[in-house]
């Protein structure tokens, strides 16, 4: 594993560089006053009729997640982070992604980055400027269905195709000479820095011919047919992408977490505790790719009718079962069942759905932080979301306050949730004195009160030492990271 020491991060760039919009949330309550569970800035919606009170009652039971269930779950979580370090085929698969050191030093150059996240695909490249200095230039292209459940061919000759386009609008040509860091947010069992199989498919992706297979090859085949000079240098997780994007500016970066379509986590593991590896490190640490997504212990997760509902309908039953409890791919659908029973009760719409309603997927998750958001006295957006945009026929004010309702309560389990699981890893790595949580994705960017929450539940889980915890809002830490590593590969 000598290939390794290649790695020992001796980028040029001064801290701050690569995280220029990275926004400090320090925790902000009051010292020993825990927050009642589920608390939310603003307050419940009031609801005022029997019936509303009522369905309100039987959701809240569902969706709280208690001190005593959140300290549940950290201890599973530990012992499972423990036991993907000893053996494979575990419920967390705790891969190595064969990055070591965290940055530090002095590197110039221009790299690219392909970042492929499950909802957008970016080519981004990077200018290492040295000295503190490095330029973005970067282009999302969406991904359509028939490419996210194609052929993998179609998938891998489309990114190709978008790389080229991306170096002609920068006036290069093909021919141009460079390397390149592969963003790939799927598990994958990494071999080296620059190979890894996948080994399933998740947030909707079905592609045949990719599982088993080296990405990288698959990536560079591609490349190839389109006749561009560029060679894949590192895979990178964007979990830890976004871990040394942030530890560059923030040397107390231990972990770098993905709230967007998906949620995963990396983090700094010390060498000796992964027993399943062969291999040493120069400084003795090795970034693990959680891929906590995949947590599924029943003992400890309170899973709701509406959760096995989504789960059984998912195009990957029984796999995930964490990631479709918190991320943005899941949050909306968990709400839409929700919404779909309460009107199937009578109890929302006077019994009244809507063909868009009905429809997998369509409420999103961005319409609940838009009903969260909506402070007006007559919940006005919460209307247009609900009548302008999911044809609902008409809505009283009670329906749309006991919707409102089921957002917080759904956004607010997801989040305890994920402070439970940050705790966890806190706590595995001996962190409690102090360090950065580097947290990247829409979800966690754009979602009301999903950092306040995060924070509630880490002071309940924590105590007092959640006040050294920072969490951190990182941007694009996952394209900058893959340059970052391929810039060293
Ligand atoms: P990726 O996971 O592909 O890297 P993002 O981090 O942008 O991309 O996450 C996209 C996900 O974030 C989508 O699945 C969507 O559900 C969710 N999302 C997008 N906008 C919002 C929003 N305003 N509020 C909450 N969730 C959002
Ligand atoms: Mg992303």
């Amino acid at each position: 594993m000598s290939d390794i020491t290649g790695l020992g991060f001796s980028v040029g760039l001064a801290s701050g560089a690569l995280v220029t919009a990275a926004v400090h949330y320090l925790y902000s309550h009051a010292k020993g006053s825990a927050p009642a569970p589920n608390s939310v800035p603003q307050g419940p919606v009031a609801v005022s009729t029997p019936s509303a009170e009522a369905a309100i009652a039987r959701l809240e039971k569902q969706f709280t997640i208690s001190s005593s269930q959140l300290h549940a779950i950290v201890k599973s979580f530990s012992n499972e982070l423990k036991k993907g370090l000893q053996a494979d085929n575990q419920m967390f698969l705790q891969i190595p992604s064969y990055v070591s050191n965290r940055p530090k030093g002095t590197e110039t150059g221009k790299f690219l980055a392909l970042d492929l996240g499950g909802t957008n695909f970016r080519v981004c490249e990077i200018s290492l400027e040295g000295r503190g200095h490095a330029r973005t230039r970067q282009k999302k292209y969406t991904l359509t269905e028939d490419l996210k459940t194609g052929s993998g061919e179609h998938l891998f000759d489309f990114f190709a195709e978008c790389v080229v386009n991306f170096l002609e609008e920068g006036g290069l040509d093909k021919s141009f000479a460079t390397s390149l860091g592969f963003t790939f947010s799927f598990p994958v069992t990494q071999t080296a820095i620059n190979e890894g199989a996948l080994c399933f498919w998740n947030k909707g992706f079905s592609c045949d011919g990719v599982v088993g297979h080296d990405v990288v090859r698959l990536l560079q085949d591609a490349l190839k047919r389109k006749g561009a000079n560029i060679t894949v240098k590192a895979l990178v997780n964007d979990t830890v992408g976004t871990l040394v994007s942030h530890a560059y500016s923030d040397p107390q970066t231990y972990l770098g977490i993905i709230l967007g379509t998906g949620t995963n986590a990396a983090y700094v593991e010390k060498v000796s505790n992964l027993t399943k590896w062969k291999g040493e490190t120069p400084n003795g640490e090795m970034i693990m790719n959680t891929e906590w997504g995949g947590f599924n212990d029943p003992a400890v997760l309170p899973i709701t009718s509406f959760d096995h509902s989504l789960d059984r309908a998912s195009s990957n039953p029984g796999i995930q079962v964490f990631e479709k409890l918190i991320s943005g791919m899941y949050l909306g659908e968990i709400v839409r069942y929700t919404i779909t029973d309460l009107i199937s009760t009578g109890e929302l719409f006077r019994g009244a759905s809507s063909e868009e309603l009905k429809k997998p997927y369509h409420f999103e998750t961005a319409f609940m932080s838009r009903i969260e958001r909506d402070h007006t006295l007559e919940l006005a957006d919460t209307k247009a979301v609900l009548e302008d945009l999911l044809k609902v026929p008409a809505t009283s004010l009670e329906d749309r306050r006991l919707v409102k309702r089921i957002c917080q309560l759904v956004g607010t389990r997801a989040a305890r949730f994920s402070a439970a699981a940050t705790a966890a890893i806190i706590i595995k790595i001996n962190k409690l004195d102090g360090c950065t949580v580097a947290i990247d994705g829409s979800l966690f960017e754009h979602y009301p009160h999903f950092a306040n929450r995060m924070r509630d539940a880490l002071h309940e889980i924590l105590g007092l030492s959640a006040e050294n915890i920072v969490l951190s809002q990182a941007r694009d830490g996952s394209g900058q990271g893959a340059a970052l590593i391929a810039a060293l590969a």
